[in-house]
């Protein structure tokens, strides 16, 4: 187990005013007035895992939430999915099930497709899937099917995520093909869409009900 010392700086701050004599951390307290006390020390467990870029996490899942925002303005259930090769988004889809009429127009199939045109090949096994919630069953067999490198995910589904919420098909060991996954980036606001939505859609069923009467 390794741990990382995550240090936040409370008052004063610490200012460093030109080059100092010494590097010693006890000439860097006195020239700054600087005092351990202030110092607050936080230990983060973190696993044996490699190391990930988690800025780029971050940036390629706001590229997949914007895909999701476009599904949510055509009153499309928001999900948004990117594909990224080398730092380069080759694939980008939003949900399209209603305006398709096709129940597989879901946002990582239609990127998956793309990214496939881009690459020229249908082995994905150096890309990225970035999409703002866990993939469906048939998704993740499509993910497993073009040997998919890493899947990233921002909020789970319990019941029916197939990355380890209901199952984990991305992982299942008598597959030709695991990839790894990474869970809960931008989790909130992958989340908060969804819950804006479904509330939207309940509450508009709720009048035409009503209209209805
Ligand atoms: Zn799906």
């Amino acid at each position: 187990m390794v741990f990382l010392l995550h240090i936040a700086i409370a008052r004063p701050k610490v200012v460093i005013n030109g080059p100092l004599k010494s590097p010693s951390g006890h000439a860097l307290a006195k020239a700054n007035k600087f005092d351990i006390r202030h110092l607050k020390i936080k230990i983060i467990p973190v696993s044996d895992e490699p190391i990930i870029d988690l800025q780029s996490d971050h940036y390629f899942m706001g590229e997949a939430l914007r895909q999701a925002f476009r599904a949510y303005e055509a009153e499309e259930v928001p999900i948004g999915a990117v594909v990224v090769r080398e730092g380069r988004i080759i694939g980008r889809a939003s949900n399209q099930v209603e305006t398709l009429k096709d129940a597989t127009a879901h946002a990582e199939m239609l990127a998956l497709t793309q990214a496939e045109s881009a690459v020229g090949d249908w082995r994905l096994t150096d890309c990225t899937l970035y999409v703002t919630k866990e993939p469906c069953p048939m998704c993740a067999g499509a993910i497993v099917h073009v040997r998919l490198a890493r899947v990233v995910f921002g909020v789970g589904d319990p019941k029916a995520g197939a990355a380890g919420g209901a199952l984990n098909l991305l992982q299942f060991p008598t597959l030709n093909h695991q990839c790894d996954i990474t869970r809960g980036v931008r989790e909130q606001e992958c989340m908060s869409l969804l819950q804006m939505f479904f509330v939207e859609q309940r509450a508009k069923a709720k009048l035409r009900s009503q209209g209805g009467e």
